[in-house]
């Protein structure tokens, strides 16, 4: 047989017999290689590690070791599954099965019901047993009449095989009774899928569009060694406990319900007493930045997101438009930028009033897709806390710079520490995605890239990432569940103060172009109240709490008297102090207390009131201290002035 040339990626080229397997390959280089050899590649396409290669090429090992290793487990591992689940329930049909970032999951409908999370331990045990048979995973190619016929009592796969181009090649992967369409990629056998774990359902509609039928979405993990497995189902137990959906019922911070509509939360008091403070924070900070506080309204004429070209690019993220019957159309904002352009564009502007820092606790709707909604981090009505400003030319790096120093002193009040800057550039290779100029970019990017190292401040550059208009720094930051969000972001626009006609007088007495910044510091009211909840495990410190102090009275009828004038005398300060008025045992009261993480227990006694005194608890200790009632209030005060830490 003729021989092939193998090109490994060291360079080296190496002649074998057509029809040598990747696993021969391996096993000529080392024994140790060819166990953690997981698949084979040839010129970019999988090759298992027991299929023949005809032809020669460029070549490579995938390796346990690799990133890539393992999604291919995973992937395998969703296989694995859903030949356990067609045991368990044959007629059930699939739709696809990929791996996932942390994981897999597999599209499923079955008919005679719905799979639960009950179920997942027999299904585990199936699972187990096909590992035990070690059955080989071995790809084929096939015909197209083949694959209909052999999918032919699946619709789902009968439609992913209609919808495949003409000329592709269909191939399938089988181990044992169980066949998948698939394109490789795969373990060699079932053995190799040994540390596995289902963790849970969830709907997701057919190829992700609502007017398809609903599937159930079936997830789990894998990992090459029990300790990762265990390693990963605690930190996601942990994820669990700190979810801001479950903290947030718990102490009855926010609820959504369909009766009010999908993605719409409602604030009970004590989510609203954190939201009101994170309004008046950040309020008073930007007043003392050069902000200037605005009202503007959630909705406005249509014709102003047209102009902005918010109509064009960002439709389907917008509610329908409000035909008013008259020839109006009114449209809920999607963001606030047009309505402060409105303002600065209502006086005539001079050089001299600039930066204009225009800014508003904007209430604004987008229609997220129904999938993506989760509690407070993904809503369809948010309110930003926006801000646009108005600058020279010359201005924008030093402005950039005043709005990062706010963000980074923002930070610190709360405690944020764990984030990343990323500057997002326009993608190089896809321009026509972005406004037209190519010197406004490279200029931009440059001022943006010269200020942070001005700053010297850490930073990483993701192309692509930038809006259509303008380069941006975003922040970035980890949440509970193990992902990345932008918090805040600051973002360049040359695009919207020409589309505005906006203007201003410059000491030449001429009329130029500003350039408009926008940036939000704590995002949306509603992401950055899901995010502290998660960051402080509901343990809020003093200034943010919902209650900050609780005060039991040992006996109502003997020191209910005092206790109610402490709470008076905090109130009047202006702490978020209650009386416990609720007949049950002391120990009762104080453990419920400090299960709602309030941060300060009083218990008043009759040390306490002949000493105008208190005795307190904090949220965490088992330890109390006694100290004259003025002596409190004033630590107290301080603290929340100071957005103390505990
Ligand atoms: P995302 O990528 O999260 O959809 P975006 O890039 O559309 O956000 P912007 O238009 O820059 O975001 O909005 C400003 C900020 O508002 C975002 O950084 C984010 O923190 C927050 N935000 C955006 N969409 C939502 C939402 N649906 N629910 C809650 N907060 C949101
Ligand atoms: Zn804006």
């Amino acid at each position: 047989m003729a021989d092939i040339e193998i090109k490994f990626p060291d360079g080296a080229i190496k002649n074998f017999a057509s029809g040598v397997t990747p696993l021969e390959i391996a096993n000529g280089i080392s024994k140790s290689l060819a166990k953690k050899a997981v698949s084979g590649r040839l010129n970019g396409e999988y090759v298992g590690m027991h299929d023949q290669m005809m032809v020669g090429g460029d070549f490579e090992l995938i390796t346990k070791d690799s990133e890539e290793a393992l999604r291919l487990l995973r992937h395998s591992a969703s296989h694995l599954m859903a030949q356990a689940l067609k045991r368990l329930h044959p007629d059930m049909n699939f739709g696809v099965g990929p791996a996932i970032d942390n994981g897999f999951y597999y599209d499923t409908d079955n008919a005679e019901g719905q799979v639960s999370v009950e179920e997942f331990p027999a299904i585990e045990k199936i699972m187990h047993k096909i590992v035990e048979e070690n059955l080989p995973i071995v790809s084929r190619v096939i015909s197209r009449e083949e694959a209909l016929d052999m999918f032919k009592d699946d619709p789902y796969k009968v439609e992913l095989i209609n919808d495949l181009p003409i000329d592709e090649k269909i191939s399938i992967a089988v181990q044992g009774d169980h066949v998948e369409l698939d394109k490789g990629g795969l373990v060699p056998s079932t053995g190799w899928i040994k540390n596995f774990k289902l963790t849970s359902v969830a709907g997701a509609y057919w190829r992700g569009k609502s007017s398809n039928p609903m599937l159930q979405r079936i997830y789990g993990t894998a990992f090459w060694n029990n300790d990762d497995l265990q390693a990963e189902l605690k930190r996601r137990d942990e994820a669990k406990e700190r979810d801001h959906r479950r903290i947030g019922a718990q102490q009855d911070l926010f609820f959504t319900s369909q009766e009010v509509g999908s993605g719409l939360p409602v604030w009970m008091p004590n989510g609203a007493a954190i939201r009101r403070t994170l309004e008046r924070y950040i309020v008073d900070r930007e007043l003392e930045a050069g902000y200037e506080h605005v009202y503007t309204p959630i909705l406005s004429n249509l014709d102003l997101y047209k102009t902005s070209g918010h109509w064009d690019h960002y439709h389907d993220d917008m509610f329908p438009p409000m035909d008013m019957g008259d020839g109006e159309f009114l449209e809920l904002r999607p963001m606030n930028c047009p309505s402060h352009i409105q303002v600065y564009n209502h006086h005539p502007r001079s050089y001299k009033e600039l930066p204009l820092r225009i800014a508003e606790l904007g209430m604004m709707h987008r229609y997220e897709k129904s999938g993506a909604l989760t509690g407070l981090s993904r809503v369809r009505e948010m309110t930003l806390n926006d801000g646009h400003t108005f600058v020279t030319l010359d201005q924008i790096e030093d402005e950039f710079k005043n709005i990062l120093n706010l963000m980074i002193d923002v930070y610190h009040d709360f405690n944020i520490s764990d984030y990343r800057f990323r500057l997002s550039y326009r993608d190089p290779k896809n321009t026509e995605k972005y406004f037209d100029d190519d010197e406004m970019w490279a200029n931009s990017q440059r001022m943006l890239k010269a200020a942070m190292d001005d700053l010297g401040l850490e930073y990483f550059e993701a192309e692509g990432e930038a809006a259509f208009y303008g380069p941006k720094l975003d922040v970035q930051i980890k949440t509970a569940l193990g992902g990345e969000e932008t918090l805040s972001t600051i973002q360049l626009d040359f695009l919207l103060p020409e589309k505005f006609d906006l203007g201003y007088v410059g000491p030449d007495g001429e009329q130029h172009r500003p350039v408009m910044i926008h940036r939000g510091v704590i995002s949306t009211m509603e992401r950055f109240t899901a995010y502290l909840i998660e960051m402080y495990k509901g343990a809020f410190p003093t200034w943010l709490a919902p209650h900050q102090v609780r005060v039991i009275p040992v006996n109502r009828g003997a020191h209910g008297e005092y206790a109610e004038k402490i709470v008076e005398q905090l109130k009047h300060q202006g702490i978020r102090a209650e009386y416990e008025n609720r007949n049950e045992k002391l120990g009762y009261l104080i453990r419920d207390a400090q299960s709602l993480k309030i941060p300060y227990t009083l218990v008043i006694g009759d040390d306490e009131k002949n000493n105008e005194s208190v005795t307190i608890r904090r949220f965490g200790s088992r330890d109390t201290e006694t100290m004259p009632l003025a002596e409190f209030e004033k630590t107290l005060l301080a603290d929340i002035a100071n957005y103390s830490r505990t």
